[in-house]
């Protein structure tokens, strides 16, 4: 995982870090400059609003998520200017699961802390805007649900700009089996998300921007029809040599599986 240091103090500090272990000083990553940040209480310059310890952006006003201060599910911080109460990242969430069930809240807070390390890599890569006043569909949208009773079951996945996560992905016992019932490769919440955000970028990095004939070129073409040849995948497996070929057995599936993997 990255390591930042503490900008008080300069003690090694972590990307989920709530507090320095070396200074007691409060830490937030701060989405608009791409960094952890020591910050202290500003009651003086209004309700709610800290401010930023050592020398860069001396004084920099901001407040704590709304999802850190109700949740603990957030140690992102909004500028102060903002009139948001989410941060940029937890506003990309557009659906929950009922947060009053126990099981639900806890998956939902392991989902996002792998949302926010996703959002830090894209931003990193010039993908995901980090400007607070950057519009709500700029990166991927979320929906994290739960299966309920009588209900066809939540299908992980990406559909027009939103990825869907069945948040018993975040139970670990139930991940497992899922993956080997369905032959999938992924260990992780963060590998499952930085999948589907292959998927939300290829509509934007290739489609989007008319790279159609340099993908085939390289994953083959995807106007192979998806549904029948995921349930090729899930009956017969994958061809025999998929390493040859292929990142992973699924990748081997389609040509958007592909490059969905590979981009993973
Ligand atoms: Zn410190
Ligand atoms: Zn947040
Ligand atoms: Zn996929």
């Amino acid at each position: 995982m990255q390591i930042f240091n503490c900008d008080h103090c300069g003690h090694v500090v972590f990307f989920d870090s709530v507090q320095c272990m070396h200074c007691a000083s409060t830490l937030a990553f701060l989405p608009d400059q791409i960094t952890m940040a020591a910050l202290a209480p500003a009651p003086d310059a209004g309700v709610g609003l800290w401010r930023r310890l050592g020398a860069v952006q001396p004084g920099a006003l901001y407040r704590l998520c709304y999802n850190h201060a109700t949740w603990d599910a957030c140690n992102f911080a909004v500028p102060a200017a903002s009139p948001h109460l989410l941060c940029i990242a937890c506003r990309q969430t557009h659906r929950l699961p009922d947060l009053s069930d126990p099981g639900n809240l806890r998956h939902w807070i392991r989902i996002e802390e792998a949302k926010r390390q996703l959002f830090y890599t894209l931003a990193r890569l010039g993908l995901q805007p980090t400007d607070d006043s950057a519009p709500p569909h700029a990166g991927p949208t979320y929906a994290f649900l739960a299966d309920l009773p009588g209900e066809p079951g939540i299908v992980t996945g990406h559909h027009g700009g939103t990825i869907t996560l069945n948040v018993a992905e975040a139970d670990d016992d139930e991940r497992a089996r899922r993956r080997i019932a369905l032959h999938e490769p992924y260990r992780t919440l963060i590998g499952h998300l930085r999948h589907e955000s292959g998927h939300f970028y290829w509509d934007r990095l290739v489609r989007d921007a008319d790279k159609l004939d340099a993908f085939r070129a390289v994953f083959g073409d995807e106007r192979l029809d998806y549904a029948t040849a995921l349930s090729e995948h899930y009956a017969q497996g994958a061809r025999t040599d998929w390493s040859h070929h292929h990142v992973s057995a699924y990748a081997a599936a389609h040509p958007w599986e592909d490059w969905a993997e590979t981009w993973a």
